[in-house]
């Protein structure tokens, strides 16, 4: 078996524990003489498995009672849009804080369905910093506050929940960075994330959101997009994401195994200081651009001193078994990202390879 370091972005590496479970599923799940993905949703079997599946999510999370979790589909994007049409009424307005390119995706993917007030955007410093909470223009009518706390292409991450005033509810995009430390879900009043980072395998999207907005009635929309209904069939309005779903409640059984979302924080703490150290002590060879109190501890950004070195970096590092530092194409450069699955051996063969890199071709 040759598995590799693996830095994707996302779809990102799984724990190897999840993927062996699943490979022993593969043929003969639970006893049934065939995998998840040949059987029905609504067998019993399917059925215990979501419900111990969500389950262990509340209780990783800590998610109070008062908030449905919801297991969907349509990737992240499709919920950029599929929020305002749920949260906002006709001739409504939504507050976005733009950070990055996917809180910039999640304004432009709501205009047809909600007037969006853009109330704080960092575009101006080339999302090298985050918007300061005392910059944001905030309607206090607005139907719900909309922001992205990482950044996954830009590399940038709040560290801190904003706060945003009683009454509106706060929309979070958690795609990158969920289930890396605790969080406290109380404060928000939806949270949603494409599973392909930190859960399992794309084409599932998570969503924890406060059963009050189930009452919203939203735009005028066919049953299928409505939250509201999602959540009275317990995510099985139709045919959901069995396999997704299933990889997830792997994912979540695995973390409960490490110790929890407090063990995870710490872990990811240690990684990505470990590489941040490296970069910011390499004298200019490594250089990250963002605001200290902005980086990002799931999506490392560096470039090297002399991008014409760039591609013998990309090539040796993939012979050196490290996958995926290639930065995102509007951005150029490198990107590591450190999410739940990557062991911090991983980063320390990284900082290793890039000492040895920048000795080699000082
Ligand atoms: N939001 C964030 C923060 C992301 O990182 C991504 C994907 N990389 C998306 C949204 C879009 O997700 P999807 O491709 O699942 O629609």
């Amino acid at each position: 078996m040759s598995r590799v370091w693996n830095f994707s972005a996302g779809p990102a590496a799984l724990p190897l524990a999840v993927l062996e479970r699943a490979q022993r599923d593969m043929l003969d799940w639970n006893g049934s003489g065939a995998s998840v993905m040949e059987q029905s949703h609504r067998g019993k079997r399917f059925i215990a498995m979501a419900a111990q599946a969500e389950a262990d999510l509340r209780e990783l999370m800590q998610i109070p009672a008062d908030y449905a979790v919801l297991f969907l589909q349509g990737g992240a994007t499709q919920h950029f849009a599929q929020i305002p049409m749920n949260l906002a009424g006709e001739g409504d307005s939504a507050d976005y804080v733009v950070s990055g390119h996917w809180s910039a995706k999640a304004v432009s993917e709501a205009r047809p369905y909600v007037r969006v007030n853009v109330a704080a955007s960092n575009e101006p410093h080339d999302f090298l910093q985050l918007p300061p909470r005392d910059s944001w223009r905030l309607d206090p009518g607005a139907a719900y506050v909309h922001y992205t706390p990482n950044e996954t292409i830009h590399g940038v991450e709040f560290h801190d929940i904003p706060d945003v005033g009683g009454t509106v509810p706060l929309v979070a995009d958690l795609s990158s960075n969920i289930l890396s430390e605790p969080l406290e879900v109380s404060r928000f009043g939806l949270i949603y994330a494409g599973a392909q980072k930190n859960i399992g395998p794309s084409g599932l999207v998570l969503m924890i959101i406060r059963r009050d907005l189930l009452q919203r009635a939203g735009r005028p929309m066919a049953r299928i997009f409505r939250y509201a209904e999602h959540a009275a069939a317990d995510s099985m309005l139709n045919t959901p994401n069995t396999w997704g779903w299933y990889v997830a409640g792997l994912t979540f059984q695995w973390l409960k195994e490490q110790g929890g979302l407090g063990t995870m924080a710490a872990r990811n703490r240690a990684k990505a200081e470990l590489l941040y150290r490296a970069i910011d002590g390499s004298g200019g060879y490594y250089r990250n651009p963002i605001e200290l109190s902005a980086r990002s501890r799931m999506n490392v950004r560096f470039t090297l001193h002399d991008g014409a070195l760039d591609a013998a970096f990309l090539q040796e590092s993939e012979a050196a078994g490290l996958l995926a530092l290639k930065g995102h194409k509007a951005l150029g450069g490198m990107r590591a990202s450190l999410y739940n699955a990557v062991p911090l051996e991983a980063v320390e063969a990284l900082v290793a390879f890039m000492r040895d890199f920048s000795q080699r071709h000082g």
